[in-house]
């Protein structure tokens, strides 16, 4: 019996069969835009049908020109395109798999002068104010919805999903937020529901009964002027009414101010709002955001949640999720550890996604090389993020590896990271990893510092250097002070700081440590009641959006960020997670000082100046995150005995290194081999 039994159960829709209840949710990933030979999406898919997924459902796609999100997104408004979706599906059909087709109209939010919604009101998130669409403007789109339907189906696709949620054009009519109309369209709850009943009723008119229509409810706004509990319950049951197969979960406005999907949100955090839904209506459930591992899907559906799960980006970090679930290996899947890097941010950069854990995901077609006729013996050293990467896919390629660590364990600079609430994701990096070296039988040698002459006579084919980074010490007068500390030694726990803390050095790691030193202890933050009640979510949504009363931030230590750029912090920050730690360590009153000088460091604290005007920070504590150097020591050594050694992750470059750029790099210098 499978070690997830509810997830395996096939759900029967009558004319539809899912394998189980594992569902590949919608991602706006750029491949149908950008770069796009149509292998390069289809293999995107085929994988994941391969590796299991119960249904797929693609990126979102605008059913007329006002929808499209941007200038070139995509749009499935005419038979031409027929040729850039029938290799997808069919494909997809080819490996056992089946996709659905979102159609998404992007309303407000769409960043082209033609936006439309249903009043003239612009979002906070896009200058661009919406024109207010006409009765007649409102009866096309409901029937642009059903063409873009009746597409899908020719095109092949086993249904389509409505997207009902997140802000876009259907859950803006939803809400007074949005819409202050007086027609039939607007006013009461009924008008307001009326824009979604309508395209779903006109949607299954044209479709017939036998095509999947999954209508994508939203469960909570998170915004205020959103919908109430009942209000959402009356939404539910409306589309139900109107022919609608599955409700899927949405969650949140883009606009909103709480996260919804970053490392923050503690898993299943929002399961709630889909059991009030599940509650609502007799049709399926799916239940989203924040579900990546089968533990946590599965006790989902075993409580009654919800009937399925709907998984996005773990998708991205592991095709092969369901197949692996299934066959009682879970311990071998590559989690999805939220954190957004390459996949929201490099969308939000107009770069194609892919995952910072998978760096083959959106690019498989890259790394179809077969592996090599004659196997190398290679030396790798250094177990961090770099290291591991290159070690793993080298021995999967069939090559012989060593792989050598300094640390008691493996994992580099993961190890500290993971202490940083929310981070402690990259658990399962680590657990990935050391599963993987087991399974390839890659020699791992923990507590081996090997010096150039050994790594040079052990005639290793080749030998590859991912010794990584060393904190930077600046040259600040007093920087020897007891009271001056790495962030190596706050995030591993070798030494507590004071109630008063200075931090020299407003990066990504700067961030984490005043994150680190204000937040509540990892357990307790990552408790749903915990983010809910910090964020001022109310789970009965008693008042428009779901919105109540934050927690007074718990007084804890009172920390100064110090950096010498001018200028707002944290612009190097992820674009999506970024906003949530500026908000959350302003919430806690963490104060930062930019455009500083140093002077010195002593018992008073922080001598600076600003602009000319000197003061002292007063600090028990002072915490240096001042960024790397690279360790490159070994390399230098095998160079300069004749080695040709390859260098990768911080030892090559210490700036603006994270766990992305290592992996990337250490994955395709193992295809080089
Ligand atoms: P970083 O981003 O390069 O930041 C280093 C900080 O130290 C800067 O604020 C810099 O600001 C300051 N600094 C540099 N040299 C200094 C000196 N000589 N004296 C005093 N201050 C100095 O490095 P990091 O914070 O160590 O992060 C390392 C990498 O990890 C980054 O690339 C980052 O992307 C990644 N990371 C990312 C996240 C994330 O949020 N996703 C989290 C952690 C780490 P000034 O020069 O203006 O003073
Ligand atoms: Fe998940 Fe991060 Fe990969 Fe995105 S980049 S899919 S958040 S692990």
């Amino acid at each position: 019996m499978s070690p997830y039994p509810h997830l395996f159960q096939p759900l029967d829709l009558g004319f539809l069969t899912l394998a189980n209840r594992v569902v590949m949710g919608s991602m706006h990933t750029r491949l149908e835009t950008m770069d796009r030979p149509i292998e390069r999406i289809a293999r995107f898919y085929v994988e994941r049908a391969r590796g299991g997924a119960g249904l797929i459902i693609t990126g979102g796609f605008s059913p007329n020109d006002e929808g499209l999100m941007e200038p070139g997104a995509p749009i499935f408004n005419s038979a031409e395109q027929m040729a850039e979706h029938r290799p997808v599906t069919d494909a997809v059909h080819a490996a056992g798999g089946r996709i659905a087709l979102q159609i998404l109209h992007a309303g407000r939010y769409a960043r082209i002068p033609e936006a439309v919604g249903p009043s003239a009101i612009a979002s906070p998130i896009n200058s661009n104010a919406p024109r207010r669409m006409s009765e007649a403007d409102i009866l096309r789109t409901i029937e642009d919805y059903a063409a873009t339907a009746v597409l899908a189906r020719e095109a092949g696709y086993d249904g389509v999903e409505i997207m009902g949620s997140e802000g876009y054009l259907i859950n803006e009519f939803t809400a007074p937020r949005t819409n202050d109309r007086t027609d039939a369209w607007g006013g009461s709850v009924e008008n307001r529901l009326r824009l979604g009943t309508e395209i779903m009723r006109r949607v299954r008119a044209r479709t017939g009964r036998d095509f999947l229509i999954i209508f994508r409810v939203s469960s909570i706004d998170l915004v205020e002027g959103g919908l109430t509990a009942e209000e959402i319950v009356a939404e539910a049951r409306a589309v139900e009414a109107a022919g609608a197969d599955i409700i899927n979960q949405g969650i949140g406005w883009h606009e909103a101010r709480v996260p919804t999907i970053a490392q923050k949100v503690p898993r299943a955090a929002w399961a709630f709002a889909a059991r009030r839904l599940k509650e609502a209506v007799r049709i399926p459930v799916i239940a989203s955001n924040r579900i990546n591992t089968p533990e946590v899907a599965e006790a989902i559906l075993a409580r009654g949640d919800a009937d399925l799960v709907s998984m996005a980006r773990p998708m991205l970090a592991d095709p092969e999720f369901a197949n692996k679930a299934r066959e009682g290996r879970a311990d071998e899947i590559n989690v999805c550890i939220a954190c957004n890097q390459a996949c929201l941010d490099l969308i939000f950069s107009k770069r194609v996604a892919t995952c910072l854990v998978n760096p083959k995901a959106g690019r498989e077609i890259e790394f179809d090389a077969p592996a090599p006729v004659d196997p190398k013996r290679i030396a790798v050293v250094g177990a961090g993020p770099a290291g591991l990467a290159c070690a793993v896919t080298a021995a999967e390629r069939g090559h012989a590896v060593t792989l050598y660590e300094a640390q008691g364990r493996i994992g580099g600079q993961l190890n500290l990271a993971r202490n940083v609430p929310g981070k402690e994701e990259f658990d399962e990096t680590l657990r990935y990893y050391g599963r993987r070296i087991e399974r390839l039988g890659v020699a791992l040698q923990l507590g081996r510092r090997p010096e150039a002459d050994e790594l040079a006579t052990a005639g290793f084919d080749a030998v590859v250097v991912a010794t990584g980074v060393i904190p930077r010490v600046p040259t600040i007068p007093g920087i020897g002070h007891a009271k001056c500390v790495s962030y190596v030694d706050i995030l591993s726990g070798a030494r507590q700081a004071g109630p008063v803390v200075a931090v020299i050095g407003a990066g990504g790691i700067g961030f984490d440590v005043a994150e680190f030193l204000t937040s509540a202890p990892q357990e307790v933050a990552a408790a749903p009641e915990h983010f809910r009640a910090e964020w001022g979510i109310d789970t009965a949504i008693a008042g428009r959006g779901g919105l109540g009363r934050e927690a007074a931030a718990a007084p804890g230590r009172q920390v100064v960020m110090l950096q010498r750029k001018p200028g707002r912090m944290g612009r190097g920050l992820g674009v999506s997670t970024g906003w949530v730690l500026r908000l959350l360590l302003a919430k806690r009153k963490v104060a930062q000082v930019s455009g500083v000088t140093y002077g010195r460091i002593d018992d008073a604290g922080v001598h600076i100046s600003v602009e000319g005007v000197e003061r002292v920070v007063s600090a028990d504590t002072v915490v240096v995150c001042a960024g790397q150097e690279p360790e490159r020591s070994l390399y230098d050594a095998l160079v300069a005995r004749g080695v040709a050694a390859h260098v990768i992750g911080g030892a090559e470059r210490a700036a603006e290194l994270d766990a992305m750029r290592a992996i990337d790099q250490g994955t395709r210098l193992a295809y080089s081999f």
